[in-house]
């Protein structure tokens, strides 16, 4: 064991303080532990501080921006529209981002949950030495919750710099990129590059796969793709990026004036090079598993270093759990805090207290948003087209025997496919946003709501009745016979249902 002070005997101590950490922190206070919670940076993590929000933040400033600039299909003319991004960047930082953590670590105290500020190592499995600000002290404890969630993949030829630069860089800047060129195409990548479009950057994505976006449906993909069109954005897919270099550098013989940078990329054979302000990297992130002393604790890791766990989250060492990002799955803030629920509650000696992954939506925040639950189309076989189309845009297919993936449990579904479109919904015309769908998969026979996508404006709210129709088990009927108030876009779920049932209203079955 690393020597250091024994200060403290902790109860309950969470190692992170992120959508997972945080939650299973408060969650284990309200069920009678005494919790620590340790943080080596700021509460609240990725997802608070360089994640999900602030995104979300810049996201809102572009479309803001595009409205006022594409107001005139209402009649409204706009002129002397300018974008104040440092204006925007103190939005972001101080009323929404400072504004929420400082609200977490409120509620830490509230709940009475001891709060080290410190990074944390395993000695031995029921050891943890931490790093505080002027000292390393050791701690033993009765249960750990391992929340230490994820970071940035670097990519071979783009090592992180002033030009070059990471999700949490490009989140943070100060000036609105001329050129920027983002590679990796996944939702991360997509949505950073339709914001900083939207806020006036020229942008070109390098995607490795044949498609941006791969983890959601072709035909929902489509929509943002085009967009991303409309826009001027750049989409190359099947593409190889070979290398960057910062320009300007070795021009002008100064070594901090970099100003400019060349990425080179291949595709269809061909290398081509083409230069930018800023480069994004976004190909992927890594679990914070490798220097957290795992090995002295006997908590074991995949190759990829995540952490096998059971159907709690307890790790191999039985007074150990790990939560989010740590963990095999989607590397999702709301699939953190879920599991952080279930470890708490197991850590009370609840034996029912177990993940059901059937029903965890995912959403990428592009333009339009997507958000799919449960089956996916491809998965439920039904992408091929196979059975009967009813009307241009709404229609039902009926899909093949489906063999369920995606957390839905391993079993032969005979399913048929429902898509109705935003054209037919009074409110999404009177937003002026016709363009998407909303898909129900359903059980032949039983009904049952196996799957859902939604591409349009509000898929990312419209998918949580869906979710909930799913983890409850609901049927179409359920869902058609649910009223819906008038006029909203979540009468696209009724009508959808209706559509699967055969008695579609709005459009032809
Ligand atoms: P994290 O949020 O990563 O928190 C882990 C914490 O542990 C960090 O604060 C870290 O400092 C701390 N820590 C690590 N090691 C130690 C140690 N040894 N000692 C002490 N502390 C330690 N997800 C969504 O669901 N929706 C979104 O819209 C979304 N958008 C995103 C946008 C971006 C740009 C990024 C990068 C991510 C986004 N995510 C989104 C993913 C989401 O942020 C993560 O899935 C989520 O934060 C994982 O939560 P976590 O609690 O596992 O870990």
């Amino acid at each position: 064991m690393v020597a250091g002070n024994l200060v403290q005997e902790l109860d309950t101590v969470v190692i992170g303080s992120g959508p997972g950490g945080y939650v299973a922190a408060i969650r284990a206070a309200q069920l009678g532990q005494s919790v620590t919670i340790i943080e080596r940076e700021a509460i609240g993590g990725v997802c608070l501080n360089v994640g999900c929000i602030p995104s979300k933040a810049l996201i809102t400033v572009g479309h803001r921006y595009q409205e006022v600039l594409n107001s005139q299909v209402f009649g409204i003319t706009t002129t002397g529209v300018a974008l104040d991004f440092a204006q925007a960047q103190t939005w972001k930082n101080e009323k929404v981002v400072a504004q929420l953590t400082k609200g977490v670590e409120s509620l830490l105290k509230a709940n009475k949950v001891q709060i080290l500020r410190g990074e944390a190592y395993f000695t031995g499995p029921e050891h943890l030495r931490v790093m505080e600000e002027k000292e390393a002290n050791t701690y033993h404890f009765k249960h750990a919750i391992i929340a230490t969630g994820s970071r940035p993949v670097e990519l071979e030829g783009f090592g992180f710099g002033q030009r070059i630069l990471d999700s949490t860089a490009a989140l943070a800047l100060t000036e609105v990129p001329k050129r920027l060129v983002v590679i990796g195409g996944g939702y991360i990548g997509s949505e950073l590059a339709g914001a900083f479009a939207n806020l006036g950057s020229e942008v070109t994505i390098l995607e490795g796969l044949p498609s941006i976006l791969a983890q959601f449906d072709e035909d929902m993909v489509k929509l943002v793709t085009r967009s991303f069109k409309k826009k001027g954005v750049k989409v190359v897919t099947n593409a190889r990026a070979l290398g960057a270099v910062a320009l300007g550098a070795v021009a002008l013989g100064a070594v901090a004036t970099d100003d400019e940078v060349q990425v080179t990329y291949e595709a269809k054979g061909k290398t081509t090079t083409i230069r930018a302000d800023y480069v994004l990297v976004t190909v992927g992130r890594r679990p914070n598993t490798d220097d957290l002393g795992l090995d002295h604790a006997g908590v074991k890791r995949s190759a990829k270093g995540l952490i096998e766990v059971d159907r709690q989250g307890r790790t191999n060492v039985p007074s150990i759990f790990a939560i989010g990002d740590v963990v095999p799955g989607l590397a999702l803030a709301h699939k953190a805090s879920y599991e952080a629920k279930i470890a708490a509650a197991a850590i009370s000696g609840d034996a029912s207290a177990v993940v059901d992954y059937r029903a965890i939506p995912a959403v990428a925040f592009t333009d339009p948003e997507l958000a799919t639950v449960g089956l996916s189309a491809a998965e439920a076989g039904a992408a091929a087209g196979a059975g009967v189309s009813a009307g241009a845009d709404g229609g039902v297919d009926g899909g093949a025997g489906a063999e369920a993936g995606s957390g839905v449990e391993s079993q032969a579904f005979e399913v048929k496919t429902a898509k109705f479109p935003f054209a037919a919904n009074g409110r999404a015309l009177s937003m002026d946003e016709g363009n998407g769908f909303v898909r129900l998969i359903s059980e032949v026979g039983s009904g049952r709501l196996l799957g859902a996508q939604v591409a349009g404006h509000g898929a990312s709210e419209l998918i949580a009745e869906l979710t909930l129709a799913i983890e409850a088990g609901v049927s179409t009927e359920d869902l058609s016979l649910t009223i819906h108030a008038h006029p909203t876009l979540s009468e696209m779920v009724m009508d959808a249902a209706e559509l699967a049932d055969g008695l579609p209203i709005h459009v032809l079955g």
